[in-house]
């Protein structure tokens, strides 16, 4: 599986195969998408920015398998709205250029109503 249209395809006969599309409507699959963000989150709350990289190392499989869950409800939500990922990724960080210009961006981490 070499690309994002071969893993979306693998993704919807996953779904069908077990009649999940009658869950899957833009709000649930947001909501989904929203959880397994919360539960990467998880993995590192409450801990210290000194135990950060250990974390990134002993739960390397974890967060894996937590970032591969965000990345199928994304890729679930594009299919579902008729979204080219490559294509809303790309023009997307073409706002992002403009709003961060490299000249003013670099090194900073402020937001771009503050650059
Ligand atoms: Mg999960």
């Amino acid at each position: 599986m070499s690309n994002l249209a071969d893993i979306t395809d693998y993704l919807i006969r996953f779904r069908d195969e077990r009649h999940w599309a009658q869950f899957h409507n833009s709000k649930d699959l947001a909501i989904a998408l929203s959880i397994e963000a919360a539960e990467l989150n998880e993995i590192f709350l409450w801990k210290k920015d000194t135990e950060i990289e250990d974390i990134e190392r002993v739960e390397q499989q974890t967060i894996a398998d937590e970032l591969a869950d965000v990345l199928v409800y994304a890729l679930m939500f594009a299919h579902r709205n008729g979204f080219d990922v490559e294509k809303i990724i790309m023009d997307k960080m073409k706002k992002n250029g403009e709003k961060y210009p490299v000249e003013k961006a670099r090194g900073n981490s402020k937001k771009y109503t503050e650059l």
